[in-house]
């Protein structure tokens, strides 16, 4: 085997992947059940938010994941602002976030006119660090009649937001044990995690409301989509409400009665969703044996492991990752390029959050590990169709 790390990398993506070149990171699955049930969508007339399709879709949703409340919205970063809007986030309040996440997360918080704050990671989970932030709290933040703290901006924490990053679940156990001794609601964004389970639980309804995205990229997609979810009634009434433009039916008229969204997903991305979702065991199975081959491929790589998730969680490996070793870190761009060069669409992390420039002057805790993931990840082809047995 070569010393060269971009060239052990290659041979490891070759040895897992098929031959056909190029290969996207993530492509969807689509196929016949698909078409069949975008077009009985469209010879029903129902096209838009109203119509059975949408009511069909959240149930599936609610069956498949076991949240009693659903509700569609037209992409996840929606059903992120439509979830923190109805737990009471507003003007001047912080929300603790991780920075190792998509923009959209973040961006969310600031649509309610509150500030990302952002929280660590750690190694084990890619999610947000439960000792870390225990830590950052004690320090920096402080109780009072109204709630939550922060010690040094004076500003409300009204939330903790968890990402379980590329489908991996973050520590809930240790994240809501945090979230309950501060008192503090905890959302996950779950976007990237629908079918991953934490000790036998789907991931987005073990926090106070959850979230999801089927946006193209994402193991279940309906062109774009989202959904909320809540086991709380009132606060899946009050997402919903807010989603659907806060609309209030008064005999043949219907009042607004504040400033409400027009979030709610149309009928026909819910009849696409319809037919992914009963494919989501497949696409599972798939996934799960993807990891499993690169996992083998990568076995002997020196320099570079697969990262592979904590034994109490079952993720979805909705994107496999490889962690470069700390002395390879400066290796990063060139191996994107040699990959990229042979058809293989390897991608970096994002750019942590904390470093865009809008972000500039969030507050944030100690974010060392974050800083060095970032540039040590290398997303791998993961698409379902990859998997050949899928
Ligand atoms: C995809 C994603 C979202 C939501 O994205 P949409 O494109 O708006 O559906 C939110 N958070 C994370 C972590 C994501 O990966």
């Amino acid at each position: 085997m070569t010393n060269d790390l971009a060239l052990q990398i290659l041979a490891a993506c070759r040895h897992a992947l098929p031959p056909a070149r190029p290969l996207a990171l993530h492509e969807p699955s689509l196929g016949d059940d698909e078409r069949r049930l975008v077009d009985e969508c469209i010879r029903s007339g129902w096209i838009s938010t109203a119509g059975p399709y949408v009511e069909r879709f959240e149930r599936a949703i609610a069956a498949y994941t076991g949240s009693p409340h659903v509700v569609a919205t037209v992409n996840g970063t929606s059903a992120l602002h439509g979830a923190l809007l109805a737990l009471g986030v507003s003007r001047n309040d912080e929300v603790l976030v991780p920075s190792l996440t998509f923009v959209a997360t973040a961006n969310a918080i600031a649509y309610c006119g509150a500030t990302p704050h952002f929280v660590d990671v750690d190694l084990a989970t890619l999610g947000v660090d439960h000792r870390a932030l225990e830590d950052h709290l004690q320090a920096s933040a402080i109780r009072s009649a109204s709630g939550l703290a922060n010690r040094r901006t004076g500003q409300r924490i009204a939330a903790l937001i968890v990402m379980h990053t590329f489908g991996h679940p973050a520590n809930l156990e240790g994240l809501l044990e945090v979230a309950v001794r501060w008192g503090l609601p905890l959302v996950e964004d779950a976007a990237e995690s629908l079918g991953s389970t934490y000790r036998g639980r789907q991931t987005g309804t073990l926090g106070r409301i959850g979230v999801l995205s089927f946006n193209g990229n994402k193991i279940v997609t309906t062109g774009g989509g989202g959904a909320i979810l809540t086991s709380d009634p009132e606060l899946g009434h009050r997402a919903r409400h807010l989603c659907t433009t806060a609309r209030v039916p008064a005999g043949v008229r219907f009042i607004h009665d504040e400033i409400g969204y027009n979030y709610r997903l149309p009928s026909l991305n819910a009849a696409l969703g319809l037919a992914q979702l009963e494919r989501l065991p497949q696409l599972l199975h798939a996934k799960r044996s993807l990891a499993a081959r690169y996992a083998a491929s990568f076995a002997e790589c020196a320099g570079a492991r697969l990262f592979s998730p904590p034994e109490d969680a079952h993720s979805n490996h909705w994107l496999n990752t490889l962690i470069l070793d700390q002395a390879q870190a400066d290796r990063l761009d060139e191996i994107v390029s040699v990959l990229n060069g042979d058809g293989i669409g390897v991608r970096p992390a994002w750019t942590p959050v904390h470093e865009l420039a809008m972000y500039a002057e969030a507050p944030r805790a100690n974010l060392d590990v974050t800083n060095g993931l970032a540039r040590r990840i290398v997303n791998l082809p993961s698409s379902p169709a990859l998997a050949s047995n899928e």
